[in-house]
């Protein structure tokens, strides 16, 4: 049997605070005891977001908390031709279409709609109404050629109908407790968008592609991504892709019982460290031995 084989995927828009450290940690430790490898992989396909000092501070951060990764690390931003090749492919077997509405457009077709509530995916955004799906290719091309700018989108009737029932075998759980064999269900996300112009790809996509590549065996992150799951079995399938066993953790709240994020100023590893807190402090504060 290989080794198993985690992984910790950050994205460089901000300091790492205690809820990373507690994912990083966790499949540090699980690596560890299983006789695993431990991979880490920067996830800065977001240009506006992504900065080099935050990517220094991961690495410095990490390696101050006694985690050991394997190097070359892979950044995504070197890969954006893959992740194209793989967008590209999708469309030529008829399973993503170019929708070329603008995010306030999309917004007066909802508002529009009799339909109301207008349904919403598990993160709370309204499911795109779907309109350019109908288009036919000679006006997609048309739009195209125009010069129209577009995202890629999948399209998710036609896909969930070719990969059929998807599961996946889930060790830690969702929010409502789910664990064991998990039912996907993709279709809650709707036609969610693969690839931008100015990024040539999404977080769904090039995370199941990178899991993938790197071989990663056990994909241990936070329960905030637990739905999105769904949408990874979905683009694995189609991709050809083998699947991870998953397992979601519970997330670290705030003192307003909030999940912690970068962009509310949740307290960083950083601030900590300066305040005089020590690695061990931090097992300590996050509740790993
Ligand atoms: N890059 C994602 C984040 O920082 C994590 C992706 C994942 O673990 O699948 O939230």
């Amino acid at each position: 049997m290989p080794p198993p084989v985690f992984r910790f995927a950050p994205s460089p828009n901000g300091y790492l605070h205690l809820g990373h450290a507690y994912s990083a940690l966790l499949n540090f430790d699980l690596a560890r005891a299983s006789g695993g490898r431990f991979l880490l992989r920067i996830e800065d396909i977001d240009r506006a977001r992504s900065r080099p000092d935050y990517e220094a501070a991961i690495y410095e951060d990490l390696a101050w908390l006694g985690i050991v990764w394997e190097t070359p690390v892979r950044r995504q931003s070197d890969h954006l031709g893959l992740y194209r090749d793989a967008v590209e492919r999708l469309a030529a077997d008829g399973l993503a279409y170019p929708a070329f509405e603008s995010r306030a457009e999309i917004a007066r077709m909802i508002e529009q709609s009799p339909r109301q509530p207008w349904p919403r995916d598990p993160d709370g955004s309204p499911l795109y109404p779907g309109a350019a799906a109908a288009l036919s290719p000679q006006q997609r091309d048309a739009k195209v050629q125009a010069g129209e700018p577009f995202v890629l989108r999948l399209d998710s009737r036609v896909a969930c109908r070719r990969a059929g029932a998807l599961v996946w075998e889930e060790e830690g759980c969702g929010p409502s407790g789910e664990t064991g064999s998990v039912a996907a269900r993709p279709e809650a996300w709707g036609d969610v968008v693969l690839a931008r112009k100015e990024t040539p790809t999404s977080y769904h996509l090039s995370v199941v592609i990178d899991d993938a590549l790197q071989g990663i065996t056990h994909v241990v992150r936070g329960q905030d991504l637990f739905w999105a799951t769904s949408v990874h079995r979905l683009l694995q399938q189609l991709l050809g892709l083998p699947a991870p066993v998953y397992r979601h953790h519970g997330l670290l709240r705030g003192e307003d019982g909030r999940k912690l994020s970068k962009s509310e100023q949740a307290v960083s590893l950083r601030a900590l460290r300066d305040e005089g807190a020590t690695p061990q402090n931090i097992r300590e504060m996050i509740g790993l031995p």
